[in-house]
Order: structure tokens, then sequence, then C-alpha cells
């Protein structure tokens, strides 16, 4: 084959925060998994530490060309605090419009980084979200994929919305119709993400830096997407088809994970957490086959106490075993209070584990005790569900999730709401602490998939496993997914070749 004989050094620049570092940490594996490639993360120290052991272990067990180099993040310039290097790490979202200003001043470091690179780079795979990784190409003369953490319903959703401005004409609580997807999906004003919206970008300060990521997408020569062809066949023909782009999707990356050590280690803290994670599993073994509901809401979540109790209040009425992820520092103390003055952690002390801090979540998804997940709908949870064929209950807050959404509940069936009806702040942050979906409601909905009686919830449980064994294939020897890798690597090989020999013809698809 054409490509074996080329020696293939792709970049990867991931952004900073846990949902596409992490996913790009899997796909560096992939790629340096094949013959001939060599695979290179790029990316600041804090971030670094956070993934070091996973890339470690890797090359260990794989025998992997794949390397980390650093370059420093533009903290003074920015104004971001010295040691904070990801969004998930921000104080404060008033920080955020700095945060986007680093990321706005990343060409001379990622340039200088860029230029010490050994073999001389291939192909860059950038995140979406830095649109000075396209200068670069450009100036090094290498094709650029981008990468945005997220499916082709959503790709194709948020090019539908942008042509036809449908929702500039509706009130923020009409629903409407979104042209030109395969099925009939309709949305209201008040659930679609930010980035789509120019008031909100411009409140934010960031739509100088929203047109600049629009420029870079559209001279991208390709895009990589964390999904899988069975998954949303027609979602991703259309995609290509109105877009003209190529396309690989070679997901779910998460899969990519060979073993229990791999899968602990897929965190973004450098703390020692291991022993607390033994924990957890030894506690889900000691509950049977698809009986514990799992909660958690990401790695950025900002949501209200209040909610979050209200969460705790229906697993409690729902009277199965639990884990409730609370995460993160924001208004800890009031947490803490509010659990306290309640009781509920004393209450549910035989059946309930409320975690604190960071959670081998993909480990706990594969665990057999789990049978169910509510979940915020980030893509690569919504995934990683999927791929552990676990039923989804669905809370949607923020950015793209209401879409994820209407994959999960209306697309492939394998979810049910728990009755989130509009977009919150940002990262489900709500000063009020406002309550949007109450303990009844989270009952309802743990019972519509979890009930042993009901039909419906057996017909979702049904339809959750078979994606389960589809997501298992994709990824295997003969799957789409490992294919695909095979295809973006011809064609790039093929690209060198035009490169080196202008008589070449370019490939057409991909
Ligand atoms: N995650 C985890 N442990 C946690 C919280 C999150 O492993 O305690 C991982 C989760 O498995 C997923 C990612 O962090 O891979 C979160 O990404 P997602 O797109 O679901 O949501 P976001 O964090 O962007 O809101």
């Amino acid at each position: 084959m054409e490509s074996q004989e080329l020696h293939h050094h792709f970049v990867l620049i991931p952004l900073m925060v846990p949902s596409h570092l992490l996913p790009m940490v899997d796909i560096a594996k992939l790629l340096a998994r094949r013959k001939n490639v060599t695979v290179t993360l790029l990316t600041t120290p804090i971030n670094a530490d956070r993934i070091r052991a996973t890339i470690d272990t890797e090359i260990l067990q794989s025998g992997s060309s794949l390397q980390i180099q650093l370059f420093q993040f533009p903290n003074s310039e920015s104004g971001v605090p010295e040691g904070c290097e990801s969004f998930d790490a921000l104080p404060s979202t008033d920080l955020l419009q700095n945060f986007f200003k680093a990321l706005s001043l990343l060409q001379d470091p990622l340039e200088e980084a860029f230029e010490k690179l050994r073999p001389i780079p291939t192909c860059i795979i950038s995140d979406k979200s830095i649109p000075s990784a396209a200068d670069i190409a450009k100036k090094f003369q290498v094709p650029r994929l981008i990468f945005d953490g997220t499916s082709c319903f959503n790709l194709l959703s948020t090019h539908c919305l942008r042509s036809s401005k449908v929702y500039e004409n509706v009130s923020d609580s009409e629903s409407f119709i979104v042209p030109g997807l395969p099925n009939k999906i309709s949305f209201r004003k008040s659930q679609l993400p930010s980035s789509l919206i120019s008031s909100s970008t411009r409140q934010l300060g960031i739509s100088g830096f929203y047109e600049k990521v629009r420029e870079a997408e559209e001279e991208a020569y390709g895009v990589i997407v964390n999904s899988f062809e069975e998954l949303e066949e027609e979602y991703v023909k259309e995609y290509k088809r109105v877009t003209g782009r190529k396309v690989w999707c070679i997901g779910p990356v998460s899969l990519s994970t060979k073993d229990d050590i791999d899968e602990a280690q897929r965190r973004t803290t450098d703390s020692n957490e291991e022993e607390e994670e033994g924990q957890y599993l030894k506690w889900l073994d000691s509950w049977p086959a698809r009986s514990v509901i799992y909660v958690c809401l990401g790695s950025l979540s900002r949501v209200a106490p209040e909610q979050l109790m209200e969460l705790g209040l229906g697993l409690e009425a729902s009277k199965r075993p639990f884990i409730l992820v609370l995460r993160g520092a924001y208004k800890r103390d009031e947490m803490e209070k509010l659990l306290k003055e309640d009781g509920l952690e004393e209450r549910v002390k035989e059946r309930g584990l409320i975690i604190r801090g960071w959670v081998p979540q993909v480990l706990i998804l594969s665990h057999t005790a789990i049978g169910s997940f509510l979940t915020h709908c980030g893509w690569n949870s919504t995934l990683e569900g999927i791929s552990n064929g676990v039923p989804l209950i669905t809370f949607p807050m923020f950015s793209e999730q209401f879409y994820n959404e209407k994959v999960i509940v209306e697309v492939l069936q394998t979810g049910v709401k728990v009755g989130a009806e509009k977009h919150m702040h940002i990262w489900g942050e709500d000063k009020d602490g406002e309550v949007q979906v109450k303990k009844e409601k989270v009952k309802e909905a743990i019972e519509k998939v979890m009930s042993e009686d009901d039909e419906e919830s057996k017909r979702i449980r049904e339809r959750a496993k078979e994606y389960a064994e589809k997501a298992n294939k994709t990824m295997q020897k003969e799957g789409s997914s490992t294919l695909n890798i095979s295809l973006l690597i011809e064609d790039l090989a093929h690209f060198m070749r035009m490169k080196m020999n202008p008589g070449v013809k370019p490939h057409t698809n991909a």
C-alpha cells in the first residue's frame, strides 16, 4: 500500500479543556499504533502533566512513537492567572474573555515549538478553537485537519442553522424545525449554543475570535470526528455532501483504552486518586448487574448547589443505588452546608455514593453494575454512555448539549429527557441558584429507563445494547472507524506524493 512507504508525523494541538484534551490523547494513541507513524502532542506544561501517565503507559504497552512537546501558555499577556492553563481551572467565568485572548495569542509560542519538531511534521490535527494552527499549516505547507470534539449531527445542525438563520425570526420560546436535517428535529432558540447567537458572542467579547475560528474551519483540509458511521450514517453523509469536506469518523475514541489501568489514567489531575478509584469499583462490585444510576455532569460543571441537591433527592426517591458526582470547588461550602442540613448523605449511605472529586468515568461506565447514566450530554459523556450500552437520562445545560439530547432521545432513542428546557449560563452556572429540574422529574426519568415492567423501558435498553455492540465493532480490525484511520493515512500519503510530484491527481473523497 502506498502509505506504508512514507513516514507520517501527525502534530496534534488540543484545546485546553478535558473534553477536548482527553479525546485528542485517544486519537494520538490510535494514530501512533499505526506503522510508520509518529505523533506529537503539542501542549502547555500543566496540560502535559495531566496526560503524561497515560502517554507513558501507551508507549510502554504499544511501543508507539508518541511524544509530548511543550509550548508556554501566554498567561501574562492575556491576564489568565499563572498556574491556570485550561478552561476548567479558571477561578471565575469572568475570566473567560481572557482565556479566549490567550487562545488568540498562540501563534508565536506554537510556531516556535512546531519548528523544532523532528521528523518534519506531515499533518496537523488541531482543535477547531485554535485558529492560529491555520497560519502555521500555511507557513509550513502541511495539511491541517480540525477536531471539534462533537458529532456529525452537531456539525450538520450548526451548518444548517447558520446558513438558514431560521432562528433569527423566532422568539426565544418558539419551537422551529431545523431545515436540511435527515430527521424532523425542532429546537427552541433558548436551547441553541451561544457561539451561534451573535448577540451572545458580542456580549462575551468573543465575536472576533469566532470569526477567525470560522475562517480557519473553511480553509481546513478535512475534519476528524469522534463518532462512528453506524451511529449517525445519514448525518455523516449529509454533512459531507453539503459542505464538500473530507470527513473521517474515527470513534468512539475512548474505546482506544486497552485495560483498567489505561482507563483509570484517563484523568485530568496529577493528584493521586487511585486509592479512592479502587474504592468506587469495589463498591460497584457489591451491586447486581444494571442496578446503579450514575450521575455526572462533566468536567466544567458549575451547577447550583440547590440543583445538585434536587438531583440527590430525586435519586433518593428512586430507591435505587446510585453514584452522584458533585466535582469541583464551585460553591463547595454552600453545597456541603445544604447536604449537611438536609442529612441526605447520611440517609442514603447504604446505597448512595456521593463523590466530590474526579472519577474514572470510562471505567465506571464499563462496570456491569451501571444501569443508567444521568448526563449533562457533553458529547464525550454521551458517546461513552452509548459505547457501554448504558441508557441515558439527559439533562442538557449549555454549549451543544441540546443537540446531543436530540441525538439520544429522538435519533437513537436510547434515553429519556429529564425535562431541562433552556440553555443555562456558562457551564450551567446560575448565580440565583435556579432549579430547572425538580426531584419528581428525576425519579420519573429514572423509572422510564430502569423499570423492569415497562415495555418502552425494555426497548430503550435493548437499543442501547445494540448501539454498544456497533460501537465496539467499529473499533475492531475490520470496523468502519479502524478503516477510516487507514483511509486518512492513505489520503495524506497521496497528498504528500502530490506535493513531491505535482503530476499526481488529488484524492476525491473521504
Ligand atoms: N470525566 C471524567 N471524570 C469526571 C468528569 C469527567 O472522566 O469526574 C471525563 C468524561 O469521561 C469525559 C470528559 O471528562 O470524557 C467530559 O467531557 P464531556 O464532553 O462529556 O463534557 P464537558 O466536560 O465538556 O462538559
